[in-house]
């Protein structure tokens, strides 16, 4: 008799050993994407009856706003954020005003603006432009939430995530108990082709949704209305209308001032008239890409719009 005889054969890992394997690793991958992902919401009080509150996560360190303003037709809530912090930002009204939004404005269609209204139709009537209602009843066309410039295909919003009330134009909301008044505005094509902007108090606060990027290239959804030379006329008409002590909130990001956003459109203007003169000139995409910006603007390049993504949704506009 040999040794080898005597020795075992290695015990293979069973089939069963094996899938536990994997939904131990599926477990645990998903957990740490769950955990990443879910962060934490605060609330602050902006001005008088009006608060901002913020969610933010390891995923997505520039975080959701939603704005929360008490009028006399009760708590107007503008923004949703993505549907995993809806369930906290309803707390966190209730916990400080006292009781959930009545009104839920979308700024636009994207998921982290409306992907909760489900969760607070029951109690709240849900009001966006016309175009937010149409493309969310149809499949539509979208951005994958991580890779910008990504292409995904959404299928049509389930009834209870819909707006119920929809305008075109202007629509005026119950005032705040101080007098103010609460104006959604819509404006045809800036960063989608259906966002609401909504000037609170007489503009003490501005909630302008994805319109600004406060320190960054904005996104522009060119498969659905968005263009960059209507952002930029967006912008305009919020400078006009605002004051030095107006709090502009965009969608990400802390809020900014109209000196900072008067400074930040220099920028974006000027990023695109470089843009539009190469394009003029006869150069494609690829080789405006490969030039690039000149380096003033490398900061504005971010995460979720690099300067490529950016050069890219400019071209595309000006088409
Ligand atoms: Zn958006």
């Amino acid at each position: 008799m040999t040794d080898t005889d005597t020795q075992k054969p290695p015990r293979a890992i069973g089939k069963s050993r094996w899938a536990l394997i994997i939904f131990l690793f599926v477990a645990a991958s998903l957990l740490t994407a769950y955990v990443l992902l879910r962060g934490s919401t605060d609330i602050r009080k902006l001005t008088e009856q009006v608060y901002l509150i913020q969610s933010t996560s390891p995923l997505f360190p520039h975080g959701s706003n939603s704005i929360a303003v008490q009028t006399n037709n009760g708590i107007v809530l503008i923004d949703t954020q993505l549907a995993i912090w809806t369930g906290r930002v309803n707390d966190a009204i209730v916990k400080t005003l006292g009781a959930p939004p009545s009104t839920v404005v979308n700024t636009h269609w994207h998921t982290d603006h409306s992907g909760g209204n489900d969760q607070l139709t029951e109690a709240a009537d849900i009001v966006a432009h016309e175009n937010v209602l149409a493309l969310l009843s149809r499949p539509h066309e979208g951005f994958g939430l991580t890779e910008p410039g990504s292409h995904h295909t959404y299928d049509p919003r389930e009834k209870d995530g819909l707006p119920e009330t929809v305008y075109d134009g202007l629509l005026t909301l119950a005032p705040m108990r101080s007098g103010g008044l609460v104006e959604i505005v819509h404006f045809p094509h800036a960063h989608t082709d259906g966002d609401s902007v909504v000037f609170i108090d007489d503009e003490k606060v501005v909630a302008v949704g994805d319109i600004v990027w406060p320190g960054s290239f904005p996104f522009i959804d060119v498969h659905n209305g968005g263009d960059a030379i209507g952002l930029l006329a967006a912008i305009d008409v919020i400078l006009a209308r605002t004051n030095p002590q107006s709090i502009i909130v965009g969608g990400h990001r802390d809020p900014t001032t109209q000196a900072e956003l008067a400074a930040y459109r220099a920028q974006i203007a000027e990023t695109i008239e470089i843009i539009r003169t190469a394009k003029a000139a006869g150069k494609s995409l690829a080789e405006i890409t490969n030039e690039g910006l000149p380096g003033q603007y490398a900061s504005l390049s971010g995460d979720t719009v690099p300067e490529a993504t950016w050069i890219s949704m400019v071209y595309q506009s000006l088409e």
